[in-house]
């Protein structure tokens, strides 16, 4: 744990160095521009599926929302408390991004959690939370499958938000299906037409 800490506080002063030093640097100017993301990313809490980290991308590039399996819920508008919600409302409607990537990972906790509930027995959110996705798992799937399924789950359930299926059907808006896998470390994107996974290019987004 210690040397994770090291690490952080050494990482923390190599950020200074690059992005805070000097009277003009990347972060006065964001703060005086504000930020102007064009890409929201729904990610999921592991550890493992840093997304500025894994697409090395600098302050400003990326809205970002990070939940257990990376689930995006269905539109309800109730007394709950949305938080995902909330941040795909700001991302879309107040920035105004023109992509949303729904990265799903090889691996997952939360994903493990829907296919083996009697390895999470006692727990207060998680259950609850994952259900969302709401898959047939009776099929003999494997967690990375469940997870790719899942992403189709979210994607549809982004389109239950009228702001982003107006923006979807006026081309102003843009939802990809990425898949990180962990041990290759590498990203596959869904190609709608092809209906498959495939090697993520520049063409991709
Ligand atoms: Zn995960």
């Amino acid at each position: 744990m210690l040397s994770t800490i090291k690490k952080m506080i050494k990482g923390y002063e190599e950020f200074r160095k690059k992005y805070v030093h000097g009277e003009n640097s990347a972060m006065q100017k964001l703060a005086n521009d504000g930020q102007q993301a064009q890409i929201m990313v729904v990610a999921c809490c592991d550890s493992r599926v840093d997304p500025a980290l894994i697409l090395q991308c600098d302050p400003g590039d990326l809205f970002v929302v990070r939940n257990v399996a990376n689930i995006v819920p269905p539109f309800e508008k109730d007394s709950g408390y949305h938080g995902t919600s909330a941040a795909l409302e700001f991302g879309v409607c107040f920035l105004k991004v023109k992509h949303i990537i729904l990265l799903g990972h090889s691996h997952c906790g939360g994903i493990n959690a829907l296919l083996n509930p009697k390895n999470i027995k006692e727990n207060d959110f998680i259950s609850k939370w994952v259900s969302v996705i709401d898959a047939d798992i009776n099929e003999k799937l494997t967690a990375d499958e469940l997870a790719k399924k899942a992403l189709n789950r979210s994607y549809e359930n982004c389109l239950s938000f009228p702001w982003i299926q107006d923006r979807v059907s006026n081309k102003d808006l843009m939802i990809h299906r990425w898949f990180f896998d962990i041990e290759k470390g590498e990203i596959s994107g869904y190609d709608k037409n092809k209906q498959i996974y495939s090697g993520l290019t520049k063409d991709s987004i």
